[in-house]
């Protein structure tokens, strides 16, 4: 099975809304395409892979490094042990070769996508979809059988006008489609201001366990202990990022002083970020969560990576819920026994929703069936390959 071709673009994913960090007017993602000669019922196999949200797309370092690398590679150097699938473990070290250890910057998205086009191909050419291809590989104890996987809505970002009646249209959307747990932008206004945007959304969610608050990593050390103080009394689910994700001592401080479960990692994009933050990061394994993100962060074979340091630190993978709403986050939960994953529930965006015809029940979803990841089964996504699969 050989490589024939890798085809990459850039796709705007730009939007008005913000968070306490950042605004996504000039958002973008990289669509990628690895072609191969393999053929299934009549049609090449190609493997897709969208990027996640909030890093830009990656192409430069696609065109410039990755693509040359592994184009010049020989079909038995990323061959598996039987010789007819890709090895997504040998294609990664061929893509790696020539990068030094550390300062991982914007490098891991890049490889993300390669790593999930690669997964692509290898649960096409096995005739499963990717979540069954992991759970038989690399299964946890416990896990549901048929792929049904924990999500929670992701959202409730500030809006340039309307901002509180827009968030609780918002929160009553999600609850009708189903989710059970939701988490909203807090930290880009005044304290009181947030204060007034949680009692909303608790007013329509009924319990602080329903809640999550994100906020994006802005907070100074006074600040976040401002926010600790005044969000203690609502038994909220978990804080996300409240302060700088690379300031472990000062997240140590926090979770020594808080019983609110703190969750982060989303800005962590390497096994040796992750090993540093569960050393000296001070967050405790029955409380907080971990969200790496699996595509920024190297993809499925740092993730197994990952999730190794967290064992050896006393972490269950149910206290892994990956940040972003991609398909590869969904087949990685349901296939890894994660604790779930975030989903951004509009599926008018192309990150978004889950695969057509797939809806949340009761704050679960059941990852489909199809070869692959399936982003052939999410029209409006599929649409963005189009050029790059002729
Ligand atoms: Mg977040």
């Amino acid at each position: 099975m050989r490589i024939l071709a890798i085809r990459e673009k850039t796709v705007p994913l730009a939007s008005s809304l913000r968070n306490a960090n950042i605004g996504f007017g000039a958002m973008t993602a990289s669509a990628l395409v690895v072609a191969t000669d393999a053929v299934r019922e009549g049609k090449p196999v190609n493997g897709l892979a969208f990027d996640s949200i909030g890093r830009y797309g990656h192409g430069g370092l696609l065109r410039e490094r990755f693509i040359p690398r592994l184009l010049a590679a020989k079909p038995e150097d990323y061959a598996d042990a039987r010789g007819d699938n890709i090895d997504p473990a040998k294609l990664w070290a061929i893509a790696m070769q020539d990068e030094k250890p550390g300062g991982h910057g914007e490098r891991p998205g890049a490889l993300g996508l390669i790593d999930a086009a690669a997964w692509d191909i290898v649960a096409k050419l096995e005739g499963k979809p990717l979540w069954r291809v992991l759970a038989e590989r690399f299964g946890a104890d416990g896990m549901a059988p048929d792929g049904t996987v924990a999500v929670y809505a992701s959202g409730g970002h500030y809006r340039p006008s309307g901002d509180l009646d827009g968030l609780k249209d918002e929160i009553r959307r999600y609850v009708d489609l189903g989710h059970m747990r939701i988490k909203i932008k807090i930290g880009g206004a005044p304290l009181a201001a947030d204060l007034k945007r949680v009692e909303a959304a608790l007013a329509i969610l009924g319990t602080g366990s329903a809640l999550a608050l994100d906020c994006n990593g802005t907070f100074d050390r006074a600040r976040a202990f401002e926010y600790l103080d005044a969000l203690a009394p609502y038994g909220l689910a978990w804080l996300e990022e409240p302060v700088d994700p690379l300031d472990f001592e000062l997240h140590r401080e926090l979770a020594a002083t808080t019983p609110m479960p703190l969750a982060t990692g989303e800005n962590i994009f390497s096994v040796a970020d992750a090993r540093n933050l569960l050393r000296h990061g001070g967050l405790r394994p029955a409380r907080d969560w971990l969200q790496m993100d699996i595509s920024l962060s190297y993809g499925i074979v740092e993730y197994l990576r990952m999730l190794e340091v967290m064992a050896a630190h006393g972490w269950s993978r149910r206290r892994a819920l990956p940040h972003a709403g991609h398909l590869l986050a969904l087949h990685a939960a349901a296939g890894l026994g994660l604790g779930g994953h975030e989903s951004a529930p509009d599926p008018t965006h192309l990150i978004g929703g889950f695969p057509d015809g797939v809806s949340v029940e009761h704050g679960t979803v059941r990852a489909p069936e199809d070869p692959g990841v399936g982003i052939e089964r999410k029209a409006n996504l599929y649409a963005v390959f189009r050029d790059l699969l002729d």
